[in-house]
C-alpha cells in the first residue's frame, strides 16, 4: 500500500513518514501544492493524506483537480482544529475522508485501514482480459474456462491489474517498477522479474490461455492465446 503524504510542516512530516513506514506503509512525502499534483499524476499511491493549509495550492484545491481529473485515489484530509468549515468543505472538495489536528496516531492508522480496504476493493470490482476475471474485491483470479482461481498477493494483484487496464500496450519495466514498487524504492528490475515469474506461475496454475509475454527490449504485455 502507497501513501503519499502533503504536508508543510517538515518535521510533522518526517514524524508522519516514519510512523507509517513502521506499520509497513510505503510513504512518499511532498512539502508543497504543486510537487503533490505532480506526485498524484503519476497515478502510482493508494492513498493521499492531504493537508489543508499548504503554501502554493491549498488541500482543497489539489483535492477538486484530482477529483476533476477522474483519479479516484482515497484522499483522507488533514484540518486544523480552528478551522470550522473543513470538514464541509474538505468532504465538498472530493476527500473521502478527514481528520482534525491534532489527532492520535491510533485513528489516524485506524482511518487509513479503511481507506486502504476500499482501495483494494473498489470502482470496477471486476476486471478481465481473455480467459480471466480479476476480483478486485478480494485478489481472486479465476479462469472463465475452467472455473478454477487462486487468490494473488497484493503485487501479484497490481501487477495484473496495471497489465489488464493497460492491455493495448507494451508496458515497460520501467513503468511496472514505478507502479508496483514507487519512485524512491530501491526495487531493482530484476524485482519485476520475480513477481512476474509469480504472477505467471499464479496464471498457469489457474490453466488461463492468458499470458504475461516479454517483448524483448521494450517490456510485457498480455496476450490470449486461444489455440
Ligand atoms: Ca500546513
Amino acid at each position: 500500500m502507497r501513501i503519499l503524504l502533503v504536508e508543510d510542516e517538515k518535521r510533522m512530516a518526517q514524524a508522519l513518514c516514519e510512523i507509517l513506514r513502521l506499520e509497513k506503509y510505503e510513504v512518499d512525502a511532498c512539502f508543497n501544492g504543486l510537487d503533490a499534483l505532480d506526485a498524484i499524476k503519476s497515478d502510482i499511491y493508494d492513498i493521499i493524506i492531504l493537508d489543508v493549509m499548504l503554501p502554493g495550492v491549498s488541500g482543497y484545491e489539489i483535492a477538486r483537480r484530482v477529483r476533476s481529473q477522474g483519479n479516484n485515489t482515497p484522499i483522507l484530509m488533514l484540518t486544523a482544529k480552528s478551522e470550522l468549515d473543513d470538514k464541509v468543505t474538505g468532504l465538498d472538495s472530493g476527500a473521502d475522508d478527514y481528520l482534525t489536528k491534532p489527532f492520535m496516531v491510533k485513528e489516524l492508522l485506524a482511518r487509513l485501514r479503511a481507506l486502504g480496504r476500499r482501495t483494494l476493493g473498489t470502482t470496477d470490482s471486476v476486471l478481465s482480459f481473455g480467459d480471466i476475471v480479476l476480483d478486485t474485491s478480494n485478489l481472486m483470479l479465476s479462469c472463465i474456462a475452467n472455473a478454477q482461481s487462486v487468490r494473488l498477493s497484493e503485487k501479484e494483484y497490481k501487477i495484473l491489474e496495471y497489465l489488464i487496464s493497460n492491455s493495448s500496450q507494451i508496458l515497460t519495466r520501467e513503468q511496472l517498477a514505478v507502479k508496483i514498487w514507487g519512485f524512491e524504492s530501491d526495487a531493482e528490475y530484476n524485482n519485476v522479474e520475480v513477481y512476474m515469474s509469480f504472477t505467471r506461475k499464479k496464471l498457469a496454475f489457474i490453466e488461463a490461455k492468458t499470458k504475461i509475454k516479454a517483448v524483448r527490449g521494450v517490456g510485457y504485455e498480455l496476450r490470449y492465446e486461444n489455440v
